[in-house]
């Protein structure tokens, strides 16, 4: 085990700061904070080899999860999904090498399992017993599975024109559910405030540290699928931003373990035209996302006018040489029907999304045919089966 500390991710000076404590966000500045580990022992200690025969789920990589000795992790099996080469759609869009990280395979149906089951473990051994947390859906369905498994109460705030289907699926895991009038920055707000007030483990995204690393198993498990070299670009449906930025964090640590060299995906984010404050600060040059008035889309795991993390968000996709675009909800079901019918692959609004980035990308010349291309399928469509039929 090679957890060590936290430290602000900025970095703002404050720091470092005693993971054994619990930490929500930088308390010199108020930003997300990282947890770190002692990399230079685990480089002599650990090699990449070791993880051959290991159980197929993120925690594979749990020399650098936060975990403390003695500590076991709340799993459900997440992670380890699979790469899918995809050949039908590829041919019928012009890639030759396009391939699909497939997260609707985790528990839950999407990637949010992955920072749920590490926020959880770290929830329950800093002796939470109630965790909260705002959500557009699949947030809150992996929340609800992972405090049932870690026998924690969960309660949610949720706007309250979220698809049906993700109501249900709290109140399957026994998760108490508030709906709040608004967007998901409100019932954000409603969250805070219930924690402050009744001690309650806030668990919203970049607002403690650890979903951002049980999103960065994204990044190893690609290095690993891909044989330790890594994708030419890096195609993701942006939100609150954590998997970007888990992935980037990732990559930096692979670096410094010795398994992969200094080039990297270049990255890139989607968002709908309807809610892309990434994609506008982005073109305008500037290092934070001010708030997207209005917010207007069906992806709902993407409608959020601002983000905490917005600026590793930036950092990330403009130390990579990468870019940010938006596409409109009708190019996403038209693409989550492309994705269904070429490929039996069962993709949420979002997920297509990065189909759609990636088709402009290749017609504007930006992406080259014989470039390697991942897209991340971060959810299934099953829970936004009405999708199809309201948006077209
Ligand atoms: C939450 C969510 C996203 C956005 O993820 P972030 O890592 O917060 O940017 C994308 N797709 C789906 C299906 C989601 O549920």
């Amino acid at each position: 085990m090679y957890f060590s500390h936290l430290e602000c991710s900025v970095p703002c000076g404050a720091g470092p700061f005693n993971a054994r404590d619990r930490h929500h966000v930088c308390p010199g500045c108020g930003m997300p904070l990282f947890a770190r580990y002692d990399i230079a022992r685990a480089r002599t200690e650990w090699s990449r080899a070791s993880l051959a025969g290991r159980t197929p789920n993120m925690w594979r990589y749990r020399e650098m999860l936060p975990l403390f000795p003695g500590e076991a992790p709340i799993t459900l099996g997440e992670g380890f999904t699979p790469l899918l080469r995809t050949c039908r759609l590829a041919d019928a869009t012009g890639f030759d090498r396009l391939y699909i990280k497939d997260e609707a395979f985790n528990p839950t149906n999407s990637f949010k399992a992955r920072g749920q089951s590490a926020a959880m473990t770290r929830a329950k051994a800093l002796g939470a017993t109630t965790v909260t947390l705002p959500t557009a859906g699949n947030a809150g369905n992996a929340a609800a599975a992972y405090a049932a498994a870690a026998d924690i109460c969960c309660e949610i705030f949720m706007p309250r024109d979220a698809k049906q289907p993700f109501l249900d699926e709290c109140a399957l895991y026994g998760a108490s559910v508030t709906l709040v009038d608004g967007l998901i920055t409100d019932a954000g707000k409603m969250a805070g405030e219930k924690a402050r007030e009744l001690g309650w483990y806030d668990l919203s995204t970049l607002k403690e540290p650890y979903r951002a690393e049980g999103k960065k198993t994204m990044g190893y498990e690609l290095g690993e699928q891909f044989a330790w070299e890594l994708p030419d670009w890096i195609i993701y449906p942006t939100g609150g931003g954590t998997g970007m930025v888990g992935m980037w964090k990732a990559f930096d640590e692979m670096e410094a373990l010795g398994w992969i060299g200094a080039k990297r995906p270049r990255m890139v984010t989607v968002q709908p035209t309807g809610c892309a404050p990434i994609v506008r600060a982005f073109e305008q040059g500037i290092e934070r996302a001010p708030m997207w008035e209005n917010p207007d889309t069906e992806a709902h795991g993407l409608r959020v006018p601002k983000a905490i993390g917005d600026f590793l968000v930036l950092r990330a996709i403009r130390e990579s040489g990468g870019t940010a675009l938006a596409v409109t909800d009708r190019q996403m079901v038209d693409d989550m029907l492309l994705i269904g019918r070429l490929e039996g692959i069962s993709a949420a609004p979002e997920g297509a999304a990065a189909l759609s980035a990636a088709r402009i990308l290749l017609e504007s010349g930006r992406i080259r045919r014989d470039e390697t291309v991942v897209l991340f399928n971060t959810g299934g469509a099953l829970k936004y089966l009405e999708v199809l039929r309201s948006v077209r």
